[in-house]
């Protein structure tokens, strides 16, 4: 069993033979690490909400941007399991090539289906940016250097 660690997300993935193709966490192209190229990434202090009302639910998250797409790993989700592997690898594949998706809780939003980023806020005091997709889809974050993720997702988004 030998080990691909993602070049995005950082992800250990098992292979038997070597091969394997996709990241089973994020869905990057294993085999061809210069296809996407990481931008940005928050990891411990980072929370984040999805909801279609955009409820409060924060959990902890690795938050990533590439050149690609905006993906949020909530630190709760477990990809062990061989059979669920084979299954997460087609789901992070949909993720890549098609709009925001959100299966096992890790969301996957490629940067040309954003459609505006702006200011918003946790409860009362913890400020906090959203972003809209042209779907009408919302991912509410917190991340440290709160101001370079927002231009750095403005600028992906064009
Ligand atoms: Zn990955």
């Amino acid at each position: 069993m030998k080990n691909i660690k993602c070049h995005i997300c950082n992800y250990e993935n098992e292979s038997a033979d070597g091969q394997a193709t996709l990241c089973v966490a994020c869905g990057a192209e294993l085999a061809d690490p210069k296809s996407e190229t990481k931008l940005m990434e928050a990891i411990t202090s980072a929370t984040c909400a999805t909801s279609d009302q955009l409820r409060d639910v924060r959990k902890e998250c690795s938050i990533y941007l590439t050149d690609r797409r905006l993906i949020v790993i909530p630190a709760d989700v477990q990809f062990t399991g061989l059979n669920l592997t084979g299954i997460l690898a087609a789901k992070a594949a949909q993720a890549l090539h098609n709009k925001m998706t959100s299966n096992f809780g890790v969301i996957s939003i490629p940067v040309k289906n954003i459609k505006t980023v702006r200011d918003g806020k946790f409860g009362l005091l913890v400020k906090a940016i959203i972003v809209e997709t042209t779907g009408g889809e919302m991912v509410k974050i917190t991340v440290p250097k709160r101001d370079e993720w927002k231009s750095a997702l403005a600028n992906a988004a064009k």
